[in-house]
């Protein structure tokens, strides 16, 4: 049975199910597996499904039944709008993306969540409990997290949405959801208010334990395994004879090319790693200084990347460190109090061997989605458009195959995508209605004590 230790060291090591249900360490830290399996025989699994229930297994083994966890991966694939769940797409000769938006709310996220909201409620009423995820979104995450905990029937979740700050879109597949277990609220008050009432209700203890606080963000263990299928799903069905490709990532919490750097060292041949920043790149700076080094966040057309600490970074670190967890902890102490540290040189050299990184412009983004609805007559959004053009320029010369992960479907950002095209990109079926369904949302104050109060009628 794979164990999971944190990144800064000092927390017991725990199996897979209280890492699914612990989130963030008590230390700080994030839970990483204490041994990479190698990559199981895939080679009589012809489904998506079947590739995820051979590939997370090893992660899973021993804390929960096979026959349990087959099931859970087979249901959490239900809601995807085509028979291949995440299929592969031809741009050109030897490129192609890896089409992850079609689940319920057209983003990546959906892959990995409909899975761990599956997870948490099984585990949860195997043990006869119940929590309240609270979360805080800038939009994408948190209708993600409320289509994947809907009707979940030992889990109430309550999202914080920035009032007025989102877009229509993103609100409505937020608010619109009528099941009885979601709550949203519109606080008066930006998104950076929101997440700071987020933290401040976990760093309340009597809050925190009294309505059993948990979350479900990207540092959850769970959301990680569950994107290192795609990697070996589209590896394989773009090169069967098992030969390197690359991948081309749209990057900002970094969970998600972590997953293909996994899968990389499960065994996957994989050539390029390529990390793809919009203009808040402080990834792709520390590609190129060795340094970590944050600025002030800046919007911009792929608002789903605008971030300037990547927390997943931390395990990649951790790994690059030879799992030493104590020097994490001073590491990322000297970075959030200075807002720049010098990462040793030892570590970089494990780390420079591993990925390649480049950044793109919000101009460049928009000429991007021109470009390729030109080229190849097919539609991406902003996100998608950076992968592709970074991933063109860094992979140039080099000769395996390139795929890059399509991660938002363009119908969610149709303002940018109509800049570039001259159109609007239509909802898909499921959505077309949106805007004439009806809204159901509370508002709030930018005060912990009335999300306190909130917190104890829902599940006081
Ligand atoms: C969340 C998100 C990303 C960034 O993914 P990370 O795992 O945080 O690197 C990129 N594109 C879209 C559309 C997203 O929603």
């Amino acid at each position: 049975m794979i164990s999971y230790q944190s990144t800064r060291g000092s927390a017991p090591a725990l199996p897979f199910t209280d890492v699914l249900l612990a989130g963030l360490a008590p230390d700080g830290g994030l839970y990483c597996p204490s041994e990479i399996p190698s990559l199981p025989d895939v080679s009589t699994a012809t489904d998506y499904v079947s590739f995820a229930q051979r590939i997370m297994w090893p992660f899973v083994e021993g804390t929960i039944g096979q026959d349990d966890f087959d099931a859970l991966v087979a249901d959490s694939y239900t809601r995807f709008r085509h028979d291949e769940i995440c299929p592969v797409v031809e741009l050109g000769t030897d490129e192609y993306l890896l089409d992850l938006t079609l689940g319920p709310t057209l983003a990546f996220k959906d892959v990995a969540l409909q899975l761990v909201g599956r997870l948490l409620d099984f585990e949860l009423t195997r043990r006869g409990q119940r929590v309240t995820v609270l979360g805080a979104t800038s939009g994408d995450t948190g209708s993600a997290a409320i289509e994947a905990l809907a009707n979940r029937s030992a889990i109430d979740v309550v999202i914080l949405h920035p009032e007025g700050r989102v877009s229509d879109v993103q609100r409505k597949q937020m608010t619109t959801v009528t099941a009885s277990n979601v709550h949203n609220v519109a606080v008066a008050g930006t998104f950076d208010d929101c997440q700071d009432l987020v933290k401040a209700a976990f760093g309340d203890v009597a809050i925190r334990d009294r309505y059993r606080l948990a979350a479900v963000n990207s540092i959850n263990w769970a959301r990680v395994m569950a994107q290192i299928v795609y990697y070996v799903w589209s590896a394989r069905t773009v090169a069967p004879d098992g030969s390197a490709v690359s991948f081309s990532v749209p990057t900002g919490n970094f969970g998600n090319i972590l997953a293909g750097w996994y899968a990389k060292s499960m065994g996957l041949a994989v050539d390029q790693l390529i990390v793809a920043s919009n203009r808040n790149d402080v990834l792709t700076r520390y590609f190129e200084t060795g340094a970590l080094d944050a600025e002030a966040v800046v919007p911009s057309f792929s608002p789903s990347m605008d971030i300037q600490v990547s927390s997943n970074f931390e395990r990649l670190l951790w790994e690059a460190s030879g799992r030493d967890g104590q020097a994490i902890q001073d590491l990322i102490a000297t970075f959030r109090s200075s807002g720049h540290v010098e990462v040793p040189s030892a570590w970089n050299e494990r780390v420079f061997g591993e990925f390649v990184a480049g950044r793109l412009s919000d101009e460049g983004t928009l000429n991007e989605i021109e470009r390729v609805y030109s080229a190849s007559n097919v539609l991406i959004d902003p996100h998608t458009a950076v992968g592709v053009d970074v991933g063109r320029s860094v992979h140039a010369g080099s000769n395996s195959p390139l795929i890059t992960l399509a991660t938002a479907a363009p119908a969610k950002f149709p303002d940018a995508v109509e800049k570039a095209v001259g159109f609007r990109p239509e909802l898909p079926d499921h959505l077309a209605d949106l805007f004439e369904r009806p809204e159901k949302f509370e508002k709030a104050p930018n005060d912990l004590a009335a999300i306190a109060d909130l917190l104890s009628k829902i599940s006081g």
